[in-house]
């Protein structure tokens, strides 16, 4: 199964109005890639991203959404809304969601369902803090993540979503796992959605996230089932990124 890869950019909580017409224009430098790219910028420049990269083919996403639909929800930005500005991918369960604003399972698997239901492909992060694969519970995680996911939307679902296995250790430390670790997670997540359908495990998509840098990416992405990156800190220097876009192929 050839699965096309993906290459996003997590630009997290940072930029300025001037600092992304730089790092846009930067990107869209770039030659077409086989990968998709995207980027996901704070939800305040979405509107202009949106406008900076039309009749590119950069793909936008956000980093967040409400689980709820619309109404008396201050401070929260709907899925619906998303839509207004092209947005196509919405991360999901990011570690830093769940560890600083106590995202549960269970709130990730509804902002999953939310995000399905108004058409936002869901980027699903999953993955182990140090302790845990310490304690060789790196699997058992990432399965009961998983598995939230999947008892409330179906298996079936996964073929309109895409998975990032972002070990907790690896992001913004500069520590990322090795080519060969990441494989051994990648193949063992593959195997588990594999045993709800086997076909909707050979098309799902499974991005690496954790410190990726052009220099380790190309080993990274000659792994089976590595299908791209999530990057964070590198998605926010143009020429870092691209040498990474190129890598994908
Ligand atoms: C991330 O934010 O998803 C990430 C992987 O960050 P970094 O590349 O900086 O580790």
């Amino acid at each position: 199964m050839i699965r096309q890869k993906i290459v996003a950019g997590n630009w997290k909580m940072n930029g300025s109005k001037e600092s992304i017409v730089s790092l846009v224009s930067g990107l869209l430098k770039m030659k077409d890639s086989n990968s998709e790219v995207v980027i996901a910028p704070s939800f305040p420049y979405l509107s202009q991203v949106c406008d900076l990269v039309d009749a590119s083919s950069l793909v936008l996403a956000a980093q967040n959404i409400s689980h709820e639909v619309k109404g008396a929800y201050t401070g929260e930005v709907s899925a619906s809304m998303l839509g207004d500005f092209g947005v196509k991918y919405v991360l999901l369960g990011h570690s830093e969601r769940r560890s600083i604003y106590g995202e549960t399972d269970a709130i990730v698997a509804s902002k999953v369902k939310t995000a399905l239901e108004f058409r936002l492909t869901p980027m699903l992060c999953i993955g182990e803090t140090l302790e845990e694969r310490q304690s060789n519970q790196t699997l058992a995680v990432c399965e009961r993540q998983l598995q939230a996911v999947i008892a409330l939307v179906g298996i079936e679902s996964f073929e309109k979503m895409v998975v990032a296995y972002e070990p907790v250790w690896a992001i913004g430390t500069g520590l990322s796992a090795s080519a060969e670790q990441a494989q051994e997670v990648h193949e063992s997540i593959r195997a588990f959605l594999a045993k709800s359908s086997e076909s909707v495990s050979q098309k799902v998509q499974i991005l690496y996230g954790g410190s990726v840098k052009a220099s380790t990416s190309s080993a990274l992405f000659q792994m089976p089932d590595v299908d791209g990156a999530l990057v964070g800190g590198a998605s926010l220097d143009a020429e870092e990124f691209i040498a990474i876009i190129k890598a994908a192929g």
